[in-house]
C-alpha cells in the first residue's frame, strides 16, 4: 500500500436520498439489474441477468441505458449533487483505461452492484471486497468501492447472506455502495498488474508471459480502377468489410485521377464503352490497405460493386517495420531479463524487501544462477508452461499449488511464491494514479481513496518473537 497517498475524509454527509434508494437497489430491472453478474457455468443454476450479453457490450449498453431509463421513468435527482459524477461516467472511465473486452473469457469484470445513474462523489481503490473495506468505504463516504477482484465471480442461487458475496453484495447494496470490478483487463493491461513485481527486480525487456495477440495478420495494399462517380460507393463496401482500417481509424483510402484505357472484344458485355473500340475513362486510382485475412471479403465486395465485368485490381505485400523495443502486447504476466545476473537467494531477498509478504516461499537451489525472471501477480499455476516457454531462470507469483510446483522443478524451473496479495497489492498505487489522471482529462470530481485495509487472509506463524509451541 501507498500509506503516503492516504484516504482523506473529505466528505462525511452522506446523501439522505441515496441512502433511502438503497433499500430498492434490489428490485430494479433493466440496466440495474445487469449490476448482479453470477459466473454461468454449464449446469449452473445461477442467476443470468445479465442476459448472455457479450461482455464487450454490456458496459456500452449500460451507459446507454442510463440515457433510455431517464427518459422513460424520469430522473430522480440528488438534492444538492446535482453536478456530481455519475456511476455511469466511473464505468465508462475504467472501461476507457481498462477495456471489459481485454478480461479473459472466463472473468467477471464491470459494474456488479449499484445504479448507473447514481452520484459519485468518492471512490475506494482497494484489491477486495470484503467486510473490512465495506466498512472502511462507509467511514470515508465512499459511494463506490472499485476493487481488483470481482465481488460477484461464481453463480449465486439467491441475494442472501447464506454465502460470502451474497453477504457481502447485500450489503454493500443496502449502504448504497456501488462495486465495479477491473480484474484481468487490469492484468492484461501496460502497464498492469505485474509491473511493479517487474520493476522491483529492474527488468529489462520485459514482454508479456502470455501475450493476448496472436500473431498479427499481414497486410496488403490493394489497388484498383473505378470510374469517378462510383468510386464513393465502392469504397463504402469494401471498407464495411474491414478495408481501410488504420489503428482508431476506417475508411483510410486515397485516390488520384486518371486515365482508363480498354478494348472490349465481340463477346464482352461492357458496362461503359463500345465493343471492338479502344475506350478511354476517366477513373480514379483507388489505394486501400487490407488484412490478409480480409482480403478475400474485400475483393469480393469490390468486384460486386464495381460496374465493371472485368475490375482491375492488384494486391502489394506490406513489410510491417519491427515493433519499437517500448511496444508491448498485452497480456497477462511478464518475461525479462535482469540488469545483471543474481543469484536465486538475492532474487529471494529483493522481492521480500520491497514486497508487503510476511515470507516468500522458495523452490529451487538458492546458489543457482538467475537471469530471465518470469512474474505473474496473483495466482499463477497457470502460466508455468509459459514461463519454461520462455525459458526463465525462476517464476515469481502467488498461490502455487504443490505439483504444479513440482512439475515446474522437474523441469528445471525455480520458483518464488510470494503470495497473492503481496504480488497485486504493490499494484493498486500505479492503477489508482492511472485512474485519476484519467478522470482529470474527463473532468471527474470525485475523490480517489487508497484503500488502507489488508485483505491479505494470511499471516505468518510463528510471527516475529513467536516460537512455536508457545500457547499465550
Ligand atoms: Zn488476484
Amino acid at each position: 500500500m501507498d500509506a503516503s497517498s492516504g484516504p482523506r475524509r473529505l466528505w462525511k454527509t452522506r446523501c439522505p436520498e441515496r441512502q433511502a434508494r438503497a433499500t430498492d437497489l434490489l428490485r430494479t430491472s433493466g440496466a440495474r439489474s445487469r449490476a448482479f453478474r453470477p459466473q454461468g457455468g454449464s449446469g449452473s443454476a445461477g442467476v443470468h441477468v445479465n442476459g448472455g450479453m457479450p461482455r464487450s457490450r454490456c458496459t456500452a449498453a449500460l451507459v446507454a441505458n442510463v440515457q433510455s431509463l431517464e427518459n422513460s421513468r424520469g430522473v430522480r435527482k440528488h438534492p444538492g449533487v446535482d453536478t456530481a459524477d455519475r456511476l455511469a461516467d466511473w464505468i465508462a472511465l475504467v472501461d476507457a483505461r481498462y477495456p471489459e473486452r481485454d478480461a479473459a473469457a472466463w472473468d467477471h469484470v464491470g459494474l456488479q452492484v449499484g445504479d448507473p445513474r447514481d452520484a459519485v462523489t468518492a471512490v475506494l481503490v482497494c484489491l477486495d471486497v470484503t467486510e473490512a473495506t465495506l466498512e472502511e468505504a462507509g467511514r470515508l463516504g465512499a459511494d463506490l468501492i472499485l476493487a481488483h477482484h470481482p465481488l460477484l465471480f461464481r453463480p449465486l442461487p439467491s441475494l442472501t447472506p447464506s454465502t460470502a458475496a451474497g453477504r457481502l453484495a447485500l450489503r454493500a447494496a443496502r449502504s448504497g455502495i456501488a462495486i465495479l470490478a477491473a480484474h484481468t483487463n487490469l492484468d492484461a493491461a501496460v502497464p498492469g498488474t505485474s509491473d511493479p513485481v517487474a520493476a522491483i527486480l529492474s527488468l529489462t525487456g520485459v514482454r508479456a508471459l502470455a501475450p493476448q495477440s496472436g500473431p498479427r495478420p499481414g497486410r496488403v495494399k490493394l489497388v484498383t480502377f473505378i470510374p469517378h462517380d462510383d468510386t464513393a460507393r465502392v469504397l463504402g463496401a469494401m471498407a464495411e468489410v474491414g478495408a481501410g482500417v488504420i489503428g482508431e481509424y476506417d475508411h483510410c483510402s486515397f485516390r488520384v485521377a486518371g486515365t482508363g484505357t480498354f478494348r472490349p472484344s465481340a463477346a464482352a458485355a461492357p458496362a461503359v464503352g463500345e465493343r471492338q473500340r479502344l475506350n478511354e475513362v476517366a477513373e480514379d486510382r483507388l489505394e486501400i490497405v487490407v488484412t490478409r485475412d480480409r482480403l478475400g471479403a474485400v475483393v469480393t465486395a469490390l468486384t460486386g460493386e464495381h460496374p465493371y465485368e472485368e475490375v482491375a485490381w492488384d494486391a502489394y505485400p506490406l513489410v510491417d517495420p519491427p515493433p519499437p523495443p517500448e511496444a508491448r502486447d498485452k497480456g497477462l504476466g511478464l518475461v525479462g531479463m535482469l540488469p545483471a545476473p543474481l543469484t536465486l537467494r538475492q532474487v529471494a531477498a529483493t522481492l521480500a524487501g520491497r514486497l508487503p509478504a510476511p515470507g516468500l516461499r522458495v523452490a529451487g537451489n538458492l546458489a543457482a544462477t538467475v537471469r530471465c525472471v518470469a512474474v505473474c501477480g496473483g495466482a499463477g499455476d497457470s502460466l508455468i508452461p509459459n514461463a519454461l516457454a520462455a525459458q526463465a531462470d525462476v517464476y515469481v507469483t502467488g498461490d502455487l499449488r504443490h505439483h504444479p510446483a513440482l512439475d515446474a522443478r522437474t523441469m528445471g524451473l525455480a520458483l518464488i511464491d510470494a503470495g497473492h496479495y503481496a504480488t497485486e497489492a504493490a499494484a493498486l498505487p500505479a492503477f489508482r494514479a492511472a485512474l485519476a489522471a484519467t478522470a482529470g482529462e474527463r473532468g471527474l470530481r470525485a475523490q480517489l481513496l487508497a484503500s488502507e485495509v489488508s485483505t491479505d487472509p494470511w499471516t505468518t506463524y510463528p510471527g516475529e518473537g513467536e516460537s512455536a509451541g508457545e500457547t499465550s
